[in-house]
């Protein structure tokens, strides 16, 4: 559009032409006071011509006349007002329909002498009206008066910014500040010519402010009555209305609205098995909802609160079952062995049937990896009927993650127990917190401290998760914990839980477990029928001792299922295929052997004994030797012994110097020798109690010889 527009074209200016008439630009509504400024639009024949003279003369001067009615297209001398305004136009836009949009500048007011029309405009002769300025105390108290008014209009009327009042205060002229008020006020054009012709100034000043006066009686009157239909709306009814207008709104713009399925939300939420409170905060959370864009960010995180929220088991529960007979039977049918721990935990369940209150302490199944702990939980799980959960808590150190972060923080997530307990769909499941010794207390919170609230049957019924924001009953959910070892347990959660102690398996508890569970769980696994794919015992044995180091099955099970693996991509070329794993083929699917046992001495030597060691993977036959040297009495220990081995060495040392009589040791042994004892097995840490015993043989034998 631009390049349309032809700025005022320079040539003209130079034929000025010379006349006592001055045209006439014939305004429909718009009255121009002196000395302000307007873009005016000019779109009629007869004003585009006048203004095209007018920018002919030297100083581009029009005379702006009113037309009584604003409706007559093509006005004659009659409909024309006698009083207008003089005003420059100092600039010129014209459109390519011949419209033109032009800025014209008040000069004076002007009474019309004579008009004609020629050459298909008005133009006139006119005398120039001057103010009758009055000046005096009346008129200061009048201007206070308006300019009071007029603040108070400013301030009901939404049109004008409050900062338009700011330049008003400078103007001291009542007539002048009559004018600019005029000019302001939303009134009739009809009105404004009538102040355009009061000619005295107080005069003119007077009639603007009975104007005003009238104005905010007007907008007084709006308000109440604004103010008296809502009032009768009903709550729900304005609520509806709003969010119809809001629907209109959206429709507008273009929005989307996601209004339909925020009532299918509401319904849900109506119908849903869940507290009061918890119905009155969605809906709240819906009517947030309704009022953003489909599209807006904060949209989808209150759609994912809301999801979050209803997905949570409140009043869903599974049938309790606590059948003694019943969980024994289960037990027994998942795992083999273990008959003292199954006991004792057929013994907390009989209590628990007994007594109505809820059991403060819980239990803690407390072993090496892969003895079976999460195992026998999910088997008391199915046993009692009660969906299972699990919550790793190894390397917690933040308490948010316990408890769930707030939802003004960005990418706010509810804490792992809430997140279980919608794993677990039931308001009374099982929930199985693993490693519960690994949380560890940092700068972030202590996460223990959480746990301690979530496992306490006295606050647990209000848990209260951060980003939920809402409490959540656990009274009913059976916790189980697990730990590696409790010694490092924090003191207070170490009351709160009983203990019950997996040991490790010896080989012959391995290679039952493997038979009766591991095998034939690995071989439905990897759809392998058990005609096709046998181990000898022997084998299995081999796998054991060659292939692992543990003290639960673990690792045997993976490796039975790396077995499995390899045998199912042979079966896939030949279906008829049938293996059995010996000690001749085993390396095919296994490689090399991974762990070699170092070969225990049988002879007897000086300086060297057979111990027994606790190492991470269970009891280990641990050869224990030491070597003197001349020096001065230090002990030196390699082999990663634990603290109670060093000790132990140190106890050893004394001893044999404390009995040197005895033992025929020169009295100054220390002076004489170091010592060094070395624990076979080097890179793995252990330790054990009944270590002393044989450190001590060993430190004598050395130093006897
Ligand atoms: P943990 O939780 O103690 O680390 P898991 O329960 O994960 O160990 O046990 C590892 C695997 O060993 C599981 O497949 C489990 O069924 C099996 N397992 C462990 N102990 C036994 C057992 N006594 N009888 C049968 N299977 C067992």
């Amino acid at each position: 559009m631009s390049e349309n527009i032809q700025k005022e074209d320079k040539f003209l200016m130079n034929e000025i032409k010379e006349s006592t008439y001055t045209p006439i630009l014939t305004m429909k509504d718009i009255v121009l006071f002196p000395q302000m400024m307007a873009p005016i639009f000019v779109g009629r024949k007869h004003s585009t011509v006048a203004v095209e003279n007018a920018m002919l003369t030297k100083d581009h001067e029009i005379i702006l006349l009113g037309q009584k009615q604003p409706d007559i297209e093509n006005p004659t001398e009659n409909d024309l007002y006698k009083v207008g305004v003089l005003a420059k136009i100092p600039q010129v836009l014209r459109f390519p329909d011949m419209s033109m949009k032009l800025i014209a500048e008040g000069i004076s007011r002007v009474k019309v002498i004579k008009l004609i029309k020629d050459e298909g405009y008005f133009k006139c002769e006119y005398e120039e009206l001057k103010d009758k300025k009055v000046e005096g105390k009346d008129v200061q108290a009048l201007r206070n008066l308006t300019l009071q008014k007029f603040t108070e209009y400013i301030k009901k009327s939404t049109r004008l910014g409050i900062e338009n009042l700011l330049s008003f205060d400078e103007i001291t002229e009542a007539g002048r500040l009559a004018d600019i008020i005029c000019a302001y006020l939303n009134i009739k054009s009809e009105e404004r010519q009538k102040i355009l012709e009061i000619l005295n100034t107080f005069e003119r000043l007077k009639a603007v402010s009975k104007i005003l006066s009238r104005e905010i009686e007007f907008l007084f009157i709006e308000e109440n009555l604004q103010e008296k239909v809502s009032y009768k709306l009903g709550k729900s009814q304005k609520e509806y209305v709003l969010r119809e207008k809001l629907r209109a709104i959206k429709e507008e713009l273009g929005v989307e609205s996601g209004t339909d399925e925020v009532d299918e939300l509401r319904d849900d939420v109506e119908k849903m098995a869940a507290p009061d409170y918890v119905k009155t905060k969605l809906q709240k959370e819906l009517n947030k909802l309704e009022g953003m864009g489909i599209y807006s960010s904060e949209t989808s995180v209150v759609r994912t609160y809301i999801d979050t929220i209803m997905e949570l088991p409140w009043e869903k529960r599974t049938k309790d079952i606590l059948d003694i007979a019943r969980a024994r039977k289960i037990l027994d049918k998942d795992h083999y062995g273990l008959e003292d721990v199954k006991e004792r935990i057929l013994e907390f369940l009989a209590v628990k049937k007994l007594s109505k209150e809820p059991l403060s302490s819980i239990i803690c199944l407390v072993g090496p990896p892969g003895v079976g702990k999460t195992s026998l939980a999910r088997s008391i799980a199915r046993s009692m009927n009660k969906n299972f959960a699990q919550v790793s808590l190894g390397g917690i150190n933040d308490e948010s993650e316990i408890r769930g972060h707030r939802r003004t923080y960005v990418g706010a997530m509810p804490g792992k127990i809430i997140k279980a307990m919608q794993d677990a769909n039931s308001k009374n499941p099982l929930i199985l917190l693993d490693e519960i010794e690994k949380m560890i207390p940092s700068h972030m919170g202590d996460p223990t401290a959480a746990m301690l609230e979530v496992l306490d049957p006295a606050q647990n019924f209000h848990f209260t998760d951060h980003y939920v924001d809402m409490p959540f009953d656990l009274s009913d959910v059976f916790f189980l914990t697990t730990a590696n070892s409790i010694d490092k347990l924090y003191k207070p959660l170490k009351d709160r839980i009983e203990v019950i102690r997996l040991a490790g398996y010896t080989e012959e508890e391995k290679l039952h477990i493997a038979q009766k569970f591991l095998l034939p769980k690995q071989l439905k696994a990897h759809g392998i029928k058990k005609l096709q794919f046998n181990i000898t015992k022997m084998t299995i044995k081999q796998i054991i001792n060659d292939y692992t180091r543990e003290a639960g099955v673990r690792e045997l099970e993976r490796t039975i299922a790396k077995l499995c693996r390899k045998f199912a991509v042979k079966l896939v070329d030949n279906q008829e295929l049938k293996e059995t794993i010996t000690k001749e083929n085993i390396a095919d699917y296994l490689g090399v052997a991974r762990y070699l046992r170092e070969k225990t001495e049988k002879k007897a030597l000086v300086g060297v004994v057979h111990g027994l060691a606790w190492t991470e993977v269970g009891g280990e036959i641990l050869e224990i030797e030491a070597c003197k040297m001349p020096g001065k009495g230090k002990l030196n220990l390699t082999g990663r012994l634990g603290e109670i081995m060093q000790e132990s060495a140190q106890t050893a040392f004394s001893y044999a110097r404390s009995r040197y009589k005895e033992l025929n040791l020169p009295e100054d042994i220390q002076e004489k020798y170091d010592l060094h004892i070395h624990a076979g097995d080097g890179a793995t840490p252990k330790d054990g109690p009944s270590a002393g015993i044989a450190l001590t043989l060993c430190l004598i034998s050395t130093l006897t010889g």
